[in-house]
C-alpha cells in the first residue's frame, strides 16, 4: 500500500509532521524529489529536529529511509544530517539511496551562487543550495547519476567534459575562478566512499515491498503552487513537488498510490518571491508569523521569516485537486486561537470579475483577495483528542473551509507533537 504526503501551498505545511506521524505504522518511507533546500521541521521524544534530506520517518527503529531517484543528492548533507540526528540519539537508522538518484555538485551551489547575485533585485530567492542548476543539468543530460561514481573510466572522461562546458560560464559570464577537474574527481571518489554502502536499486525493492504487502509513506517537498507545471512559474522550484511525479521520482507504478493526504495549513506562508494574494503585512503579519507553526515561521532551512497571510480557499482547492487529494491533513489549526475573526480568502478579483480557480501567473499577479471572516474560537485547542470537543466556531471554521476546498478533511493537527492529531469523520470521503 503506497500513500503519498504531499503539500497543497507553498510549501511549510507541516508534512514532516504528518509523515513522522503516519510513518510509526509504515515499513519504507521515500523522498521522491527536491534536495536540501528545503526542510521539515519535526518534534518528537528524541527532540526538535530541521530535516533536509532525510524523509521524516527516519526516527522509528522498524523503518527504512529511502532517497529515491527523483532527489537531488547532496552527498556531504546527507551525511551531516545522518551524524546530527545520531548524536542525539536517534538509532542509527536504516537508510537505501537510489543507484539513479542525480548528485548535486559543488559547482552547482557555486553556480547557483553566482546566478543570484548576477540577477540581483531580480533574483527568483533561491536558497543557493544548487537546486536549479543542478536539475538543469539533469534535463540537459551532463547530471551525475550515483551509479557512475562506479565506473571510473567514464567518470574521469565526464568530469573533464563537463569542466570545460562550465568553465565558459566561469569564466565569461561569472568571472569567477575555473574549476579544477583533477580536484573535481577527488571529490567525486570522497563521494563514493560515503555513499557506497546504502547505493541500492530502489525501484527493484520498493517493487517487492509492494508484493510484500509493506506500507510505502512517499514524502513531498514544497506544495502544489512551487510545482514547475502547475505553480506560480517562474517562482516555482525545479522539481514536481505533485503525488504524481512520486511514482517517477520513486520508481513505482502511479495505480500504486492508493492514498494522497494532502496538508494544508490553517493560515499561509510562502518564502521567496512570487504572488501570494491572501498575502497581509505589518503588525498583523509579524504577530501571525511570532504564534505560527512550532516557535514561528522562519525557514527551517534558511531561517528567513516567511510571508503570511489568511488561508487562500482559491489556491488550497487548485493545490488539492492536482494532488488528487483523498485526504486533506488540516494543520496548525491551534495558531489561530488568538484572533478575534478570521479573515479567509474565498475569492480572486481579477479585472473587477470575481473567480474561485486558480489562474495563471500573469493575472494571479493581479488578483485581490476576496475575503470572508469567521468567528474566532479566543482559546486554546492543545490537547483536544476529540473533534466533537473542538469548540463550536472552530469546527465552523473547518467546515467552511472543507467545503471551499471541496476535499474531505479527516485530519486535524492541533499542535506540533505526533499525538496531536484529531481524526474526523468527512462526509466528503468516499
Ligand atoms: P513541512 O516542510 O511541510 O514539513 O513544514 P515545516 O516543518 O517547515 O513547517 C511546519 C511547522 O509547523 C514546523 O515548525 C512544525 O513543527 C509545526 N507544526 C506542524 N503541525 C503543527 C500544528 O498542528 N500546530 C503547531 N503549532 N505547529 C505545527
Amino acid at each position: 500500500m503506497v500513500k503519498a504526503v504531499v503539500g497543497a501551498n507553498w510549501g511549510d505545511e507541516g508534512k514532516g509532521k504528518i509523515t513522522d506521524m503516519m510513518a510509526e505504522k509504515a515499513d519504507i518511507i521515500v523522498r521522491f524529489q527536491g534536495g536540501a533546500n528545503a526542510g521539515h521541521t519535526i518534534v518528537n521524544c528524541y527532540g526538535k529536529f530541521a530535516l533536509h534530506t532525510l524523509p521524516s520517518g527516519v526516527f522509528y527503529s522498524h523503518t527504512t529511509s529511502v532517497i529515491g531517484n527523483g532527489v537531488a543528492l547532496n552527498i556531504p548533507v546527507l551525511f551531516k544530517e545522518i551524524q546530527s540526528i545520531v548524536d542525539r540519539n536517534v538509532p542509527m537508522p536504516k537508510i537505501l539511496v537510489s543507484d539513479r538518484a542525480q548528485i548535486v555538485m559543488p559547482y552547482h551551489i557555486l553556480l547557483d551562487q553566482y546566478e543570484e547575485e548576477r540577477l540581483g533585485g531580480k533574483s527568483f530567492g533561491s536558497t543557493k543550495t544548487g537546486i536549479a542548476p543542478f536539475y538543469s543539468d539533469k534535463y540537459a543530460k551532463i547530471g551525475f547519476q550515483v551509479s557512475e561514481l562506479f565506473d571510473e573510466e567514464t567518470l574521469e572522461e565526464k568530469v573533464k567534459r563537463v569542466c570545460e562546458i562550465k568553465n565558459v560560464l566561469m569564466k565569461h559570464l561569472y568571472n569567477k575562478p575555473e574549476l579544477d577537474p583533477g580536484e573535481l574527481l577527488d571529490t567525486l571518489h570522497d563521494y563514493k566512499t560515503m555513499i557506497e554502502p546504502y547505493v541500492c536499486d530502489v525501484s527493484s525493492f520498493l517493487d517487492q515491498a509492494i508484493k510484500d504487502g509493506k506500507t510505502i509513506l512517499l514524502e513531498g517537498q514544497l506544495g502544489t503552487l512551487k510545482d514547475p507545471d502547475h505553480g506560480i512559474y517562474p517562482m516555482v522550484t525545479s522539481s514536481s513537488t505533485l503525488a504524481a511525479y512520486g511514482a517517477i521520482g520513486a520508481g513505482i507504478p502511479p495505480y500504486e498510490i492508493k492514498e494522497v493526504i494532502t496538508v494544508c495549513k490553517a493560515y499561509s506562508s510562502a518564502v521567496g518571491a512570487g504572488a501570494f494574494v491572501s498575502e497581509i503585512f505589518g503588525d498583523e503579519a509579524e504577530e501571525l508569523r511570532r504564534r505560527g507553526g512550532d516557535g514561528g515561521e522562519y525557514g527551517a532551512t534558511t531561517g528567513r521569516p516567511r510571508r503570511m497571510g489568511w488561508f487562500d480557499c482559491v489556491a488550497s482547492k487548485y493545490g488539492c485537486r492536482l494532488q488528487g487529494t483523498t485526504d486533506v491533513a488540516f494543520t496548525v489549526l491551534d495558531v489561530l486561537g488568538y484572533l478575534d475573526e478570521i479573515p479567509v480568502c474565498v475569492g480572486y478579483e481579477i479585472d473587477g470579475e470575481v473567480t474561485t480557480e486558480f489562474p495563471v501567473t500573469w493575472k494571479l499577479e493581479k488578483a485581490t483577495p476576496v475575503l470572508k471572516k469567521l468567528p474566532g474560537w479566543k482559546c486554546d485547542i492543545r490537547g483536544i483528542k476529540n473533534y466533537e470537543e473542538l469548540p463550536e466556531n472552530c469546527r465552523k471554521y473547518i467546515e467552511f473551509i472543507e467545503g471551499q476546498i471541496g476535499y474531505p478533511i479527516t485530519m486535524v493537527s492541533n499542535g506540533p507533537g505526533r499525538q496531536d492529531i484529531i481524526y474526523r469523520e468527512s462526509s466528503l470521503k468516499k
